[in-house]
């Protein structure tokens, strides 16, 4: 980039950064604000207990506020919305740039505690909080993940789920609902099937919230299995027959994606103390080779979150399901952190593999919702209103479709490398209009697939949903 160019783009991130410092002002907490309480939480060298144990909305609501403003250069917190019983949808930054998007890094995230019942991400959350901010000036790592990466951190999607769950129940389902009774990793949109689901105010926060913040990465934290899922959880077309005489053995539903998402879920269940051996939480739970599977292989299931971020937004995100139990006793937590640690972390910098960049046009100033395609892989990504993409991918050689309203189709061939992210800036040149109409025709969203006659409404199809609904309240 030139630097008039440079200019343009600093002077159109300083008016962006405006406009989303007054739109954001009133949902976000500042950190100035003195944290009612907060000193349950600080002990005498100043800085942040937290014990293993569980906290109320209330304790985490206290501890978030105590480390905004013990930790003001490296945390932000605010709140995406409010739960249908009114408490507050809390995430907290963990950056160094806390309050304001790093142009050209990447945005990644972690959600728990969206089945209310399921709650040890929700704990570890808090802990890598705590982690990521005590570690900063002393480990080197956590350093460059936190100068790189800003890290939005949703301890709890559904609150009020947690509210009504009980500490040592493994399996039930009490809780794992929002107030209104919906399944919030269900009542998403779906590719593959109409979701006819009423929309509950958690899943709307999060789709405005995703839909705002280009997130490269995310990890959802569930329980009641060990394993790390990966796109897609529905599929194409089911056959009611298959669900009711093979409902273990589900068909994968393959992803244009697949070997990155193996490669992330290999990445977590690795790391992990435990995960990649595979083993079966009780007789009768089925067994993952090396700690990970795909979604719909596994059960599949319609308006989940996951296909959903990927699909709609370009975010890579996986389930991760990280205790047997849903609700463990206390005393089990620290064990759980030692044992998902560094998993947590070496997920998150997988963000900083592949390639990225930044589309412009002629004059350098950026090309905002220009789609972005791998040759080969069926899925579009966007730009942000900065001009930047991001693609995570394996080593190798690929070619880059670039195109956008009104300009000429750009094709780049370039490879990747393990050791370090490809960066890739591509000009746009405006395209040439025959009598006046459109050179070419933009690319969209993928053809849907063929439609598939679904299966007539009866014995069948009941039973099958039956099926599936039993088999996804026994896992995660
Ligand atoms: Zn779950």
């Amino acid at each position: 980039m030139g630097w008039k160019a440079v200019f343009r783009v600093l002077v159109l991130i300083a008016i962006i950064e405006v406009t989303i410092a007054q739109q954001a002002s009133q949902t976000t907490y500042l950190a100035g604000e003195e944290p009612s309480n907060s000193s349950v939480f600080e002990s005498r060298e100043g800085g942040l207990e937290l014990d293993f144990s569980y906290h109320d909305h209330d304790q985490l609501t206290r501890y978030l506020r105590a480390v905004s403003a013990r930790y003001p250069s490296l945390t932000a917190l605010y709140s995406i919305g409010k739960s249908v019983q009114g408490r507050d949808l809390w995430v907290m930054v963990v950056s160094a740039s806390p309050y304001e998007h790093m142009i050209g890094k990447p945005d990644v995230k972690y959600v728990a505690n969206i089945h209310g019942n399921e709650v040890v991400g929700r704990e570890l959350l808090l802990h890598l909080i705590q982690y990521l901010v005590t570690s900063y000036e002393s480990d080197a790592y956590i350093k460059w993940l936190l100068d790189n990466t800003r890290i939005h951190l949703m301890p709890s999607m559904n609150p009020d789920g947690f509210s009504i769950s009980n500490e040592g129940q493994c399996s039930t389902v009490h809780g794992r609902h929002n107030a209104r009774r919906y399944d919030l990793n269900r009542n998403f949109p779906d590719f593959f099937k109409a979701n006819t689901k009423q929309a509950q105010p958690e899943t709307e926060a999060v789709k405005e919230w995703i839909s705002k913040i280009q997130f490269v990465l995310s990890g959802s934290l569930h329980g009641g299995a060990l394993v790390a899922s990966y796109p897609f959880d529905n599929t194409p077309s089911s056959n009611p027959l298959n669900a009711v005489f093979q409902s273990y053995a589900h068909s994968p539903s393959v992803s244009p994606d697949d070997d990155v998402f193996r490669h992330l879920a290999m990445v977590y269940s690795n790391n992990h103390a435990k995960m990649s051996k595979g083993v079966s939480c009780q007789s009768g739970s089925p067994r993952f080779e090396k700690g990970i599977t795909n979604g719909a292989a596994w059960y599949p299931l319609t308006g989940g979150m996951q296909d959903y971020n990927y699909l709609w937004h370009g975010c890579m995100e996986i389930t991760l399901e990280i205790s047997c139990c849903k609700y463990p006793p206390a005393r089990e937590l620290a064990k759980y952190w030692q044992d998902n640690r560094q998993s947590l972390v070496k997920y998150l910098a997988e963000a900083h593999r592949g390639a990225h960049g930044f589309v412009m046009d002629d004059n350098g100033s950026p090309i905002e919702r220009a789609s972005i395609r791998i040759k080969g892989r069926e899925v579009t990504y966007h730009t942000t209103k900065y001009g930047e993409f991001w693609r995570i991918l394996l080593p190798g050689t690929y070619k880059l479709e670039v195109n956008a309203e009104g300009y000429l189709p750009q094709e780049v061939e370039f490879f990747v490398i393990e050791s370090h992210p490809t960066l890739l800036n591509v000009t746009l040149h405006t395209a040439k209009r025959i009598d006046g109409g459109p050179y070419y025709r933009p690319v969209g969203l993928p053809p849907r697939p063929a439609p598939v006659t679904p299966p007539s409404p009866g014995l069948f199809s009941t039973f099958t949903n039956s099926i599936n609904n039993f088999m996804s309240s026994i896992f995660g």
